[in-house]
C-alpha cells in the first residue's frame, strides 16, 4: 500500500456525478476479492488480484474506489450471514419498531428489503403483520431466507426488478437497504428503482457505513471491492437528489463500526427535520467535504500499520501465539494491506460454517472452527463487535487471554479489562 503525493487523478468518471475529477487518496495495492475465500491447497498467488484504490471526487465529494469487480462474480455465492451475530438482529428489531410507529406500518403494507441476506431484518416485521419481500443476489443466502419463511427473490435489485415487484405486489410503503447501498454497481438504476417502487407516502430507509466514522476511526478496513462508494450525508444527498428523492431524517447508528441511517421520501413529501441540518453542519465543521481530510486519513492508516506490525512482531519474538478472532471481509483488507500472514497470525477461528476449512485470500491464513484450544492472544478483526466479544470471552480474558484490537487504535485488552498501551 502507499499514499500518493497530492493531486493525482484516477482514470475514471465519478460514480455519482460523472466528473473526471476523482483524486487518488490511498492505494491499498492489488488485493483479492475479500469474500472469495480460497481452499488452503490452492497454489500461492492463484487467486485473482485487483487494484484497490480510494479516490475523492472534487466535484460532488463522493469517496469511491475506481476498480469494479463485476457484481455477478462477487455476489452469487456469499459467505456473510447477518444472523450469525446477536448485535444485528437486535438492531434491526429496534429499527423496525421505530419505523412501524413513525410510519404506521400495518398488515396492508408492503416492506421490501434490498440485499435482504438471510432475512434477519424482514423477520422483525412479524409483530406488525406487514407483507414482506426480500431481494437477495446470493443464491445460497436467499435460500436460507426462503427456508425460514421469508419470501425472497433471488436477483439483483435494479430498475427492472423494481418494476416487476410493482406489477406483482404493488407499491411499497417502506423500502429498506442495510449494508448494501455501497455495493451497487448499477447505482443510478437502483435509485431509479427505489423511486419507482415507493408509494406516494412511502419511505426509503438506508443504512450504510458512514465515511465520517471511517475517517475518525481510521477504519480503512471498510474499503473493499464490494464497497464502491463511501457516504457522508452530503454525498448521499447528492446522489438521491439526482433522482427526485430527499433525506428528511438522518442519524448515526452504532453498527458496522459507525453507520449513517437516512430516512428518504419523494422531494417535498415530508418536512426536512432538524437532524438533517445538524448533521450537515457537523460535516462542514469536520471538513468531510475537503480533500485535506482524506489525505490526513491516509497518513493515519500508515501510522496504524507501523504500530500493529511492531506489536505482532513483538508477540512473535516472545514466542506468543496470535490467532484472528473471526475472518470478516474487512479483515481481508487489513491483513492484505499490511502484509500480515501466517508468520504473524497463525490461523483464524470462525463459527460461520461457510468459512471453516478455507483460507483468507491473498495472505492465506487458514480458517478453522472455534474449538477448545486457545492462543495467547486474538487479533480482533471484527473490532466493531468488541463489546459483544468482551462479554462472551470474559472468563478467558480473566484467565490471562488477550485481545489485540487494531482499530480505531492499536491496543491490547487483557485480564484487567482495561486497555493496554499501544506500541
Ligand atoms: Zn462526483
Amino acid at each position: 500500500m502507499n499514499v500518493p503525493p497530492p493531486g493525482r487523478l484516477l482514470d475514471m468518471a465519478c460514480r455519482c456525478c460523472g466528473a473526471r475529477q476523482v483524486e487518488l487518496v490511498i492505494d491499498l495495492g492489488d488485493q483479492p476479492h475479500c469474500n472469495r475465500l480460497v481452499r488452503p491447497d490452492l497454489a500461492p498467488g492463484l487467486e485473482p488480484h485487483y487494484p484497490l484504490r480510494v479516490g475523492f471526487c472534487r466535484d460532488c465529494t463522493m469517496v469511491q474506489i475506481d476498480h469494479t469487480i463485476p457484481k455477478e462474480s462477487m455476489f452469487t455465492d456469499y459467505p456473510y450471514v447477518s444472523g450469525t451475530t446477536t448485535t444485528l438482529p437486535a438492531h434491526f428489531a429496534a429499527t423496525s419498531r421505530r419505523m412501524a410507529t413513525a410510519y404506521g406500518l400495518g398488515p396492508a403494507d408492503l416492506v421490501v428489503d434490498i440485499g435482504s441476506n438471510d432475512g434477519t431484518w424482514l423477520k422483525q416485521y412479524a409483530p406488525f403483520g406487514c407483507r414482506v419481500l426480500g431481494v437477495e443476489a446470493a443464491g445460497n443466502v436467499a435460500r436460507i431466507a426462503q427456508d425460514s419463511g421469508i419470501p425472497t427473490w433471488h436477483r439483483f435489485f435494479n430498475e427492472d426488478c423494481a418494476r416487476d415487484i410493482l406489477k406483482e405486489h404493488g407499491p411499497a410503503k417502506a423500502v429498506t437497504a442495510a449494508g448494501v447501498f455501497f455495493h451497487l454497481e448499477e447505482l443510478h438504476s437502483v435509485v431509479r428503482g427505489i423511486e419507482a417502487l415507493l408509494a406516494e407516502d412511502g419511505v426509503f430507509v438506508v443504512q450504510a457505513i458512514y465515511l465520517g466514522g471511517m475517517v475518525e476511526n481510521t477504519a480503512f478496513d471498510q474499503v473493499y471491492h464490494e464497497h464502491l462508494c463511501y457516504y457522508t450525508l452530503r454525498s448521499l444527498s447528492a446522489l438521491l437528489e439526482r433522482h427526485g428523492l430527499e433525506i428528511f431524517e438522518a442519524d448515526l447508528v452504532d453498527i458496522h463500526g459507525g453507520s449513517i441511517e437516512a430516512h428518504v421520501a419523494r422531494r417535498g413529501a415530508r418536512p426536512v427535520g432538524e437532524s438533517v441540518r445538524r448533521m450537515q453542519a457537523e460535516e462542514a465543521r469536520k471538513g468531510f467535504g475537503e480533500i485535506a481530510t482524506y489525505r490526513a486519513f491516509a497518513r493515519n492508516v500508515l501510522a496504524l500499520r507501523d504500530r500493529l506490525l511492531a506489536l505482532l512482531q513483538d508477540y512473535r519474538a516472545r514466542g506468543r501465539s496470535v490467532w484472528a478472532y473471526g475472518a470478516p471481509a474487512k479483515g481481508t483488507t487489513l491483513l492484505n494491506s499490511f502484509g500480515i500472514g501466517p508468520d504473524l497470525v497463525q490461523k483464524a477461528v470462525e463459527k460461520n460454517p461457510l468459512k471453516i476449512g478455507l483460507a483468507v485470500p491473498g495472505v492465506r491464513i487458514p480458517i478453522e472452527a472455534e474449538e477448545g484450544q486457545r492462543p495467547d492472544a486474538y487479533l480482533v478483526l471484527a473490532w466493531n463487535f468488541i463489546e459483544e466479544f468482551l462479554k462472551k470471552e470474559a472468563d478467558w480474558l480473566a484467565s490471562g487471554g488477550e485481545f489485540i484490537v487494531p482499530i480505531p487504535k492499536v491496543q491490547v485488552i487483557g485480564a484487567s479489562g482495561t486497555a493496554g498501551a499501544a506500541r
